[in-house]
């Protein structure tokens, strides 16, 4: 299986290789796509675990035993690419750096692997080409 959840890490534990352990130990790939962490402050991940069900279900455990809130990510972002104006509102709003103007051409580029499912780029864009669904 291959998931992603968003890790919240209380100002104690933030600075424990919590992560290393788990992929150390449960036999899961723990692929880092966001991080927030900054020693003494609550720290945020946003991984994506794969790994055998069981194995991945027994390093939630671990991570929630040592005190780690663990929230799976269970919607996408949908984005209509094609009727993008560029007129960027929607960066200033995406704090995990999903969304971003390139440089080159200064057109938007979206990262879906960064993409936490927020929200704010919905109710941002003026043209209304965000959505959200479910996963299936
Ligand atoms: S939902 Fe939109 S604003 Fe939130 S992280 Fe994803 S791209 Fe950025
Ligand atoms: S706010 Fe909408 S139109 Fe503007 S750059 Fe973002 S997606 Fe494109």
């Amino acid at each position: 299986m291959n998931k992603r959840y968003i890790f919240t890490f209380p100002p104690d534990i933030v600075n424990r290789p919590i992560v290393s352990e788990i992929a150390k130990h449960y036999d899961v790939m723990v692929n880092i796509l966001n991080a927030d962490v900054t020693s003494g402050r609550e720290g945020k991940l946003v991984v994506e675990l794969e790994g055998e069900r069981e194995n991945v279900s027994r390093s939630l455990e671990y991570a929630q035993e040592c005190g780690v809130i663990c929230i799976p990510i269970l919607r996408q972002l949908k984005f209509e690419e094609d009727s993008c104006v560029a007129c960027g509102v929607c960066t200033a709003v995406c704090f995990s750096g999903a969304l971003s103007m390139d440089e080159d051409n200064w057109e938007l580029k979206f990262d879906p692997e960064k993409c936490v499912v927020c929200g704010r780029c919905v109710k941002a864009c003026p043209l209304g080409l965000f959505s959200i669904e479910m996963e299936t």
